[in-house]
């Protein structure tokens, strides 16, 4: 697949993706959508409107090449999907374990190129950091990712409107963080995650510490008692799956 120019992603991420039926091959068991899904703010998303019992599991940072595929084991032992938010950088030096991700049914977000604090970064900058882990996410997987992280959520509203306008890409933040980054070990980063966890919920993590892929086993099985059932960040939305989404080529012509 030869890169996606930056005229051929615009297109791509607006007006020309097609959708089609998800193939078979790719094809992820489908949770109930919930019917009551509503966003306040298209370009700001920090929970899901719904009664339903469903939550969305998102990890940050990745991938890393031992931890990501441990935790990638638990969640296909258990058939949970989950949202990765990867950043570009890493993306490009472990292309298999991106692969993976994709092909076991879980969905792919843009966590930046660098990690920086965007917040401090001008227009062009925030926008080349994005488009480059794009289009690094479209060369592994074949398709671009359609919702975008912020490393530290430091993303102000003027950018998350602009990134919204620019690339339609709505800014995922989260309503559950165990503060994980602080290694506060496995036992408080599962038990802050049961505490906080409601239906709509979209649950911050990040899979390069030891510590909160060691809590996963709790914090799946604790959260899959309670009857919640878990959506990727496309399901929560009422979206098509992922790896549904067909993004034709437009030519730059
Ligand atoms: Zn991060």
């Amino acid at each position: 697949m030869t890169a996606l120019t930056r005229r051929s992603f615009l297109s791509a991420s607006t007006a020309a993706i097609v959708l089609t039926r998800p193939d078979q091959a790719h094809a992820a068991p489908r949770i109930a959508l919930p019917s009551d899904v509503a966003q306040r703010d298209a370009a700001t998303v920090t929970a899901i409107r719904t009664r339903s019992p469903v939550v969305a599991m998102t990890f940050d940072d990745g991938p890393h090449p031992k931890l990501t595929p441990i935790l990638l084991d638990m969640l296909r032992a258990r058939n949970m999907r989950a949202t990765f938010y990867l950043i570009g950088n890493r993306v490009v030096k472990w292309p298999d374990i991106v692969r993976r991700i994709a092909d076991e049914g879980h969905e792919i977000g843009n966590h930046s190129w660098s990690h920086p604090d965007l917040s401090r970064q001008s227009e062009s900058r925030v926008i080349q950091e994005i488009d480059r882990t794009s289009d690094a996410i479209f060369r592994v997987t074949g398709r671009p990712p359609v919702t975008f992280r912020p490393p530290y959520g430091a993303f102000s509203r003027r950018q998350r409107l602009m990134l919204y306008e620019q690339r339609n890409l709505p800014t995922i933040l989260w309503s559950v963080d165990p503060q994980d980054w602080r290694r506060p070990g496995a036992s408080v980063v599962a038990s802050r995650i049961l505490k906080g966890s409601r239906p709509g919920a979209i649950i911050l993590s990040h899979d390069i510490q030891s510590g909160t892929v060691n809590a996963m086993p709790r914090t799946l099985d604790g959260l899959a008692a309670r009857g919640l059932k878990f959506g990727t960040m496309s399901q929560m939305m009422g979206w098509p799956l992922w790896q549904s989404r067909r993004f034709r080529r437009v030519s730059a012509g």
